[in-house]
């Protein structure tokens, strides 16, 4: 039988329940999950939504959804981050705030290694706002062919160069509401800026971020907004500029798209959806 993890992201807790149920029988846990842990989370009865009589049906999987609380979930993999990766930060290349904001908005649907690839003679180019400003499309364009959307980000970069002079004096704001008025700048890529040059309490969402919150049973928001919303309701505020990091890197080189490399994973003891990937 082979499982949708899209259909099952898309059923309502019951649903979801019963579904896991019928289709995943016990089996033994992976070999570094810590078998006390599980035991213990397992055997705790709840008293809303019969956590004993959920604990006795999944048997080895007391990380499937319904046994462990989204409380307890949050608290076990952002702990394990805590405590395993104490530094996480952007992959781009940047020497100040104005390179930051460039490279990201060169990131959107692009990997971080292309946009760093085209960097470097983008900001020997066009070293500051002003520079970038009083460029032409013509100027811009050749430096950024190779990134997707070229000719939209190369308009985008000059016409916020040209709001950063004539609204901010040249200076990135830090208001998220003042960011996303940039040209070429979204919710994600202000969160991104405010979160890393402002070291503001905030969660941007990409479609890693959205991925892995998703599998992890970190969130069911439909949209990235939502999805930022229920990481930031349980991310201590001092925890979200990293966790941004911690959850975009765990997409980008375990938690893939395609072929999730859950062998390995230190998270599958608390990940909702391992069960149905490795079926
Ligand atoms: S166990 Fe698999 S699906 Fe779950 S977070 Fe790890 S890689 Fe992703």
């Amino acid at each position: 039988m082979s499982h949708s993890i899209e259909l099952v992201q898309g059923l309502s807790r019951s649903s979801r329940i019963s579904y896991i149920a019928a289709a995943v029988p016990p089996v033994p846990l992976p070999s570094h999950c810590s078998g006390q842990q599980t035991q213990s989370v397992a055997a705790e009865p709840r008293s809303r939504g019969g956590g004993a009589r959920l604990a006795t049906l999944f048997g080895n999987f007391p990380y499937l959804y319904g046994v462990m609380t989204r409380k307890e979930r949050y608290n076990s993999i952002i702990g394990w981050f805590a405590q395993n990766q104490p530094v996480a930060q952007s992959e781009l290349h940047y020497g100040n705030p104005y390179e930051l904001l460039v490279a990201v908005i060169l990131s959107a649907q692009c990997t971080d290694k292309r946009v760093n690839m085209v960097t470097p003679a983008l900001f020997e180019a066009f070293p500051t706002p002003e520079a970038l400003a009083a460029a032409s499309f013509d100027d811009v364009y050749p430096y950024v062919k190779s990134v997707s959307y070229p000719n939209a980000k190369a308009r985008h970069l000059i016409a916020m160069a040209q709001m950063l002079l004539a609204d901010h004096g040249g200076e990135v704001p830090s208001d998220i509401d003042e960011l996303m008025k940039l040209p070429g700048v979204g919710r994600k890529t202000a969160n991104v800026i405010a979160s890393i040059v402002y070291d503001k309490p905030v969660i941007a969402v990409d479609t890693h971020v959205f991925r892995v919150a998703h599998r992890l049973g970190l969130s069911d928001g439909s949209t990235p907004y939502a999805v930022e919303q229920d990481l930031e309701r349980h991310i201590p505020m001092e925890q979200r500029p990293i966790a941004h990091h911690w959850l975009i890197l765990h997409g980008r080189y375990t938690c893939t798209a395609r072929n999730p490399k859950c062998t390995g994973c230190p998270l599958t003891q608390w990940c909702r959806d391992y069960p149905l990937i490795n079926k």
